[in-house]
């Protein structure tokens, strides 16, 4: 080994001890990055969620992930400072433990997520839930900078929600910001929660997609799951949604915009009660559809806003698809700074 290749080495081991890793964990994909300092992304992976096998084969899948992530930032698990993980569910982020994971395959229980995964990687675990995490990386390193307040809404298959209050975040006692379950239509739409007329039961993707399949099996024309079919999905994706409505697909518009008026009846009465300074909207949905759609959707709020002359600044998350992972490396160097 030469001079120079041996600095090299020893560059990388001082660097490995300092960087720290993030996974998102979702309902379909696992995605992984490992960060320097600085927040900058060294390395990214991504692998679909194992959908049988339960808790045990998803932290086989999370640990694979984040290897993936670490060969590309030239570095092994176990030298990272630590790992932080956002997860659905409820989350214990003392003991580690997640439950009721109701999006992810046989995760009703209570599994012990973080001193699993950390005796798989060799390296310190933090869990919190993906949503909080998303947020935080939002307020602190993306469109939500520079404000002390702030809401996070997740548009995607579902709708979540986080909030940020007085420069930090307000978990309440443990299950804050579902803004999702919101009732915006009292003895409305049936909600997966159980409950009826809650905001994700108009916008969310699942919800939206279910009523496209009855309306479309009741003979209305829609070119959704012919696009679906074209892609070999299984599902309706966002990118599927912009496509459709791209086409001048009648149907998915219709549904788009009711998703719009739910969210801004959702978003505003949020409003009316915290006066929060901003309002971030990630997740596939919020993402895929960005500024303009953020724009309707602050256009529809104003008749629902209290103080309609003062209406907090509505912007599109800007971390995209890795927010969530960056958000859970936060984790990581929050316990260990
Ligand atoms: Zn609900």
């Amino acid at each position: 080994m030469g001079p120079s290749a041996s600095m090299h080495a020893m560059a990388t081991a001082a660097a490995a001890t300092i960087l720290r890793g993030g996974i998102d964990l979702g309902g379909t994909k696992i995605e992984a990055v490992v960060v320097d300092p600085g927040d900058r992304v060294l390395g990214a992976a991504r692998r679909p969620t194992p959908r049988e096998g339960g808790p045990p084969a998803v932290t086989i899948a999370l640990a694979e992930t984040l290897a993936a992530a670490c060969r590309q930032a030239g570095i092994e698990p176990a030298a990272l400072r630590g790992v932080g993980v956002g997860s659905p569910g409820l989350v214990d982020g003392r003991t580690g433990s997640v439950s009721q994971a109701r999006n992810l395959p046989a995760w009703g229980g209570t599994f012990a997520l973080a001193p699993t995964l950390a005796a798989r990687l060799g390296t310190p675990v933090h869990v919190g839930n993906d949503v909080q995490v998303a947020t935080e990386a939002e307020y602190r390193l993306g469109a939500g900078r520079g404000f002390a307040s702030l809401l996070g809404v997740f548009w995607g298959t579902g709708v979540g929600g986080a909030l940020i209050l007085g420069g930090g975040p307000w978990l309440g006692r443990g299950r804050a910001g579902e803004i999702g379950h919101m009732v915006i239509k009292r003895g409305g739409a049936r909600c997966s929660c159980g409950g009826r007329g809650c905001l994700e039961a108009y916008a969310g993707r699942a919800a939206m997609e279910a009523r496209a399949r009855r309306r479309a099996k009741k003979g209305r024309h829609t070119i959704l799951f012919e696009l679906m079919r074209e892609r070999g999905r299984d599902r309706l994706t966002s990118a599927i949604w912009a496509q459709a409505l791209e086409r001048g697909d009648k149907l998915a518009a219709e549904l788009l915009q009711q998703a719009v008026e739910a969210l801004a009846v959702g978003i505003a009465s949020a409003v009316n009660l915290l006066d929060v300074e901003a309002v971030v909207l990630g997740g596939g949905l919020g993402v895929r559809f960005g500024e303009p759609f953020a724009r309707r959707i602050a256009d529809a709020m104003r008749r629902h806003l209290f103080d309609d002359k003062h209406p907090p600044e509505l912007r599109v998350a800007a971390l995209g698809d890795l927010g969530g992972a960056i958000g859970a490396a936060l984790l990581a160097g929050r316990t260990a700074g």
